[in-house]
């Protein structure tokens, strides 16, 4: 594995092929799965991600009262319980809630000493899943967490912070469009993941669009007034910040498809780009890009990471080093519209 990525050879866009699905030959079986039609697509989406769901329960729950020795979002058992709660909003199948509920419990009870509140690897993950979890199963008493949890507002002077450090993150990129890891690390323009680079600045730029969409006068007054996630309201509406997550997509394009599954450092997280690009723009070349992602892990990681040309995760079934991010970024491709970065939106 010389470079981190794989040369992205796909077309920059490809028509959906409505008359002759099956006119392209084995050897193009990539190119296949990007002009089949959507509906047929969609269903190649659902059933490898529900598959991939149940291999994945299977390996980190097993068939009931497992032990839980890491319980986070990011790499351990909240993650296997995120990707049932997912499963079920897609299947409606009550028993991924319920197994979903009896591993937040677990990794409750495993969580009780820990002084980590970040919500992908502390208690805050574990208390939201579970308050909309339990909500889902009509466990009334949980919906007070829920309520506190979505209570939380931005002041004016916070709003200005949060868009003054966008505009400084902007100015400061690198001349390819992608931007730094650290304000120590400014001369190396190598990493194009969610946790290092543009994937993770071009979501943050995306919503900072969606702010400003619902408060166009420039009214950050107003906008706080909105609580956050409730309707969006950390939305600036500023062209710039349009702008600049177009290029860092296009960045993500061009050197994002990456020789990982995961969503932290894999092509899954950094599909999550094009979509919220394509939610927020109605442009289907990003719905394209997004499709074409997952259509290179559909076709191929199951080859890539036996031949070792390919890595699966220090954590090869959690969220987000494994296949768990994988499944979950294929059951929110069955209704792109719908997907949501997984932990960042409920
Ligand atoms: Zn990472």
């Amino acid at each position: 594995m010389t470079d981190r990525f794989f040369p992205n050879v796909m077309p920059s866009f490809v028509t959906e092929d409505i008359q002759e699905e099956d006119k392209v030959t084995d050897e193009d079986s990539l190119m296949k799965l990007l002009s089949m039609p959507y509906t047929s697509l969609s269903k190649q989406f659902q059933r490898s991600g529900l598959d991939l769901k149940e291999t994945i329960v299977m390996e980190t729950w097993g068939l009931g009262g497992q032990v839980v020795h890491d319980f986070t979002l990011y790499s351990g058992n909240l993650g296997t319980a995120l990707l049932l709660y997912k499963s079920y909003q897609v299947t409606g199948n009550e028993n991924d809630l319920f197994l979903c509920l009896e591993i937040v419990k677990a990794c409750d009870s495993a969580s009780r000493a820990s002084r980590d509140v970040t919500f992908i690897c502390g208690r805050a993950g574990v208390c939201a899943l579970g308050a909309v979890a339990a909500k889902h199963a009509n466990d009334e008493a949980s919906q007070s967490i829920m309520n506190v949890l979505l209570d939380v507002e931005l002041r004016p002077d916070e709003f200005e912070d949060v868009k003054g450090t966008l505009k400084y993150m902007i100015n400061n990129c690198f001349p390819s469009g992608n931007y730094s890891t650290s304000e120590e690390d400014r001369k190396r323009d190598v990493l194009v993941h969610w946790c290092h680079g543009a994937p993770g600045i071009a979501l943050t730029l995306v919503k900072a669009v969606k702010v400003g969409a619902l408060c166009p006068s420039g009214n950050y007054f107003a906008a706080a007034l909105y609580k956050i996630e409730m309707c969006n309201a950390q939305v600036f509406g500023d062209k710039e910040f349009l702008e600049a997550a177009i290029n860092a997509a296009e960045v993500v394009w061009n050197r994002g498809l990456l020789k990982r599954v995961g969503i932290c450092h894999g092509i899954s997280g950094n599909a999550y780009v094009f979509l919220s690009l394509y939610q927020l723009t109605g442009n289907i070349e990003f719905l394209y890009k997004a499709k074409a992602f997952t259509c290179f892990l559909l076709d191929r990681a199951h080859k890539l990471i036996p031949a070792g040309e390919m890595h699966g995760g220090d954590s090869p079934y959690s969220m987000f080093e494994g296949m768990g991010g994988m499944a979950y970024l294929f059951l929110d491709m069955i209704d792109p519209s719908k997907a949501r970065f997984p932990a960042y939106e409920l």
